[in-house]
Order: structure tokens, then C-alpha cells, then sequence
């Protein structure tokens, strides 16, 4: 029989069908009504998940919506909250216009029902809160920028410039709360607001102006698109900010079912013996005959381990690892670019070995 991580408990979000054991259920401790158009899901942590829902700056949810159509679909949204100060676990989410799950959230989900959500996971974190950080976001894009924003007023030394796009005041989500962080850290945090409407969309050449004094900071971005790529080729291009010092956070849709059980697949009777696999986690060290096969996640997984994941398609890089010793192979990869891939990092759940043993690290 195949091996199965599922505990086939029914949610209470309304999804249906099979979920496995990696599924957390939270409680929606408050919705805050940010703007017209974004909403905050403020949630409680229970006992049993204490531990297990730490997170960093910049980290997201997935989270599990009930559909009339397909049963459930799945949704990442960016932890606001920052974990270093005493806040709820709290996501902020926008309405997109004819979107489904971010309708559904703002109409919906209401204090005290539970929704089912993956553990946090994601890359989109500063290694060093005592850096200066470059920060551009627009619209829901601020939702990471500001756990970011936060966490590094409190815990950091370095200076943090904010670079904000909206299309209006009214649409600028957290608004106050900027306003008032600027009054309390005025040496250290400096906003630049841009609106649509005074000076049209953000342009390229705009945001290479804005940026140029702090090209020795390490930059992240987050907004739609069309954003992101004019940002991207101010930072890189124009004013040359090397790649490791710009990260990047694509905000897009989950096709599959990261909820569903797990199966694992019977090794072929004639299969070779299997790869000599170690694996840092958590701080821990496990090692494992890893069947050739079998995607790394999936193995890990099916051992119990809380190896981090969202899409489990190769489209989000929350599964990212880092191998050190021996080499894997890629099946799909849409998110990683050739400079992550060449400092090693892979994507767990598309990855079989191509090497007899193989050393990875979800720690680095
Ligand atoms: C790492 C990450 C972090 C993110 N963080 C944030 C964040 O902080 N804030 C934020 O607002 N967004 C965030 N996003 C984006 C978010 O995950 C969604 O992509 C966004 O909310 C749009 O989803 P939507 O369902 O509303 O819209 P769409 O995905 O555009 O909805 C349309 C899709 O839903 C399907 N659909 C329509 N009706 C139904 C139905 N009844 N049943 C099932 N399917 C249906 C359609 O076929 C179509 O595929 C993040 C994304 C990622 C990857």
C-alpha cells in the first residue's frame, strides 16, 4: 500500500474531501477592515500549534477556501504581523477585481470561524534586520514589506526607506499605521508615498530617482507586475544593485491543492538502492534512504518532518532548499532564477537526486 500523511479530519472552513496531517486549523480572532478593498484576518493560535507557527518577516499563509465549484481552491497571503513584537498571526488581504478566494475572504470569514492553512513558509526575508533596507511596495504588495518594516525598526539598527504606490490615499493600506511609525522612528524610517493620482502610474525612471541614494541597501519588492518590473530594472539595471541584494515577492494565484493527502509511490520492486540522504531542518539533522524517484518534499513529508511548502508545483519557492553536498534535479521550476540555482537553492517539491547521497538544508 502506498504510504499516506493524512488524517482525512473534514475542515470547518466548508472545503471538502481529504486533507493530510500537515493541515493547521486557526481561529479568526478579528477582521480589520484596512481600506474599502483590503481586509486583515487576525487569528488565534492554538495550544497545539505553538511552535509550529513561528515565523519571519515576510513569510505568508496559504490558506484553504471552501468553493460551491471545486470543493476548495488554495490562496497565499503575506503575514502584516510582525513576529518579533507581541502580535496575533495576521494576513492582509485585497479584493482583486473579479477574483475568487479574495472576494470570498473580505464577504465571508467573520471572528470566531476556523480556516485551515498550511504552516508559514516563504523566502522573501531579510538574513540581517541590522542592515538599511530599501523597501517598494504597491498596493496589497505592502502586506510582507511591512512585517518587514517592523520587524527591523524593532529588533534592527540600519536606516529603512519605504517607497509606497496606491492609487489614491484612500487605497493606502495602513495608512495610520505608517504615520505613525515615521513620528516614532523619524532617524531611522523614511516613506516616500507615490499616488496614482497626482503623478500616474510609477514609472522606471521614477523609481531609479527614488532608490538612487540607497543603492548599498538590500532591497525588497512586492506589488502587481507591472510594478515589479519597473522596480526590478531601476534596482538592477539602472543602478546596478547586484541580485543577491534585490528580492523579489510575485504575488499569484495557486492552481493545484497543496491541502490534499499525501501519497507517496511504492518504490518499483527492481528499484536501485536508495539515495543516502541527509537533511538539516529546524535545527536538526535526519538521514533517510530516499527512494530515487520520489520528490524530496514529498519524502520528507511522508517521514513526519515539517518540511515547509506552499504550491507543491514548483510556482511559489516556499519548498526552496539548499543543497550542500551532492546534486538533484529540478523537474519544474518557475520561480527560481540561474543566479539562486547556481548558489544552490532548489525547490523541494519538484526535486528527485541525481547523486548517491545528497545533503540539503532548509536552515541556510
Ligand atoms: C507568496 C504570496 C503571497 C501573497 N500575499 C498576498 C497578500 O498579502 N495579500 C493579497 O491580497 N494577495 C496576496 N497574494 C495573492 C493571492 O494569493 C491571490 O493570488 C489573490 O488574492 C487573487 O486570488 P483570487 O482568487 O481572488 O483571484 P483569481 O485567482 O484571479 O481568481 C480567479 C481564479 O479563480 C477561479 N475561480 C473562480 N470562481 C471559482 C469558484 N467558484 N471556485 C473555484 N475557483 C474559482 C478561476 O477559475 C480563476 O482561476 C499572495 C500570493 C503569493 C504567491
Amino acid at each position: 500500500m502506498p504510504e499516506a500523511a493524512n488524517n482525512g479530519t473534514p475542515q470547518q472552513d466548508g472545503g471538502t474531501g481529504p486533507v493530510g496531517n500537515h493541515v493547521h486549523t486557526l481561529t479568526i480572532a478579528e477582521v480589520v477592515a484596512e481600506t474599502a478593498e483590503a481586509h486583515s484576518l487576525v487569528f488565534d493560535l492554538p495550544a497545539e500549534s505553538q511552535g509550529r507557527f513561528d515565523y519571519q518577516p515576510g513569510q505568508f499563509l496559504t490558506l484553504r477556501i471552501p468553493s460551491d465549484r471545486t470543493g476548495s481552491v488554495a490562496r497565499s497571503y503575506s503575514l502584516s504581523s510582525s513576529p518579533l513584537l507581541d502580535e496575533k498571526p495576521t494576513v492582509t488581504v485585497k479584493r482583486t477585481i473579479d477574483g475568487y478566494a479574495s472576494n470570498w475572504i473580505c464577504d465571508n470569514l467573520e471572528a470566531g470561524m476556523e480556516v485551515s492553512v498550511l504552516a508559514p513558509s516563504g523566502m522573501f526575508v531579510p538574513k540581517d534586520l541590522d542592515r538599511d533596507l530599501l523597501l517598494l511596495a504597491a498596493g496589497s504588495g505592502i502586506t510582507p514589506v511591512i512585517s518587514i518594516l517592523k520587524s527591523a525598526l524593532h529588533a534592527g539598527t540600519g536606516k529603512v526607506t519605504l517607497i509606497y504606490a496606491n492609487r489614491d490615499p484612500e487605497a493606502v493600506i495602513f495608512r495610520e499605521t505608517l504615520r505613525e511609525l515615521a513620528a516614532a522612528h523619524p532617524e531611522r524610517l523614511t516613506i516616500v508615498h507615490w499616488l496614482e493620482s497626482l503623478q500616474g502610474l510609477p514609472t522606471r525612471a521614477g523609481l531609479a530617482a527614488l532608490a538612487a541614494p540607497f543603492t548599498e541597501a538590500e532591497a525588497f519588492i512586492c506589488g502587481p507586475g507591472p510594478f515589479m518590473d519597473a522596480a526590478e530594472q531601476a534596482l538592477r539595471e539602472d543602478l546596478g544593485m547586484s541580485h543577491g541584494q534585490v528580492h523579489i515577492e510575485v504575488f499569484q494565484s495557486i492552481e493545484g491543492d497543496p491541502f490534499e493527502e499525501i501519497v507517496i509511490a511504492e518504490p518499483a520492486e527492481d528499484d536501485e538502492p536508495g539515495v543516502e540522504l541527509t537533511v538539516n531542518l529546524d535545527g536538526e539533522t535526519h538521514e533517510y534512504s530516499w527512494p530515487r524517484e520520489t520528490k524530496l518534499l514529498d519524502f520528507l513529508l511522508s517521514k513526519g518532518l515539517d518540511a515547509p511548502f506552499s504550491c507543491r508545483q514548483g510556482a511559489c519557492s516556499a519548498c526552496a532548499c539548499m543543497v550542500l553536498d551532492g546534486d538533484v534535479e529540478m523537474l519544474h521550476n518557475e520561480i527560481l532564477e540561474p543566479e539562486d540555482i547556481a548558489d544552490g537553492i532548489r525547490l523541494g517539491c519538484q526535486s528527485i537526486a541525481v547523486s548517491d547521497s545528497v545533503t540539503v538544508s532548509y536552515d541556510e
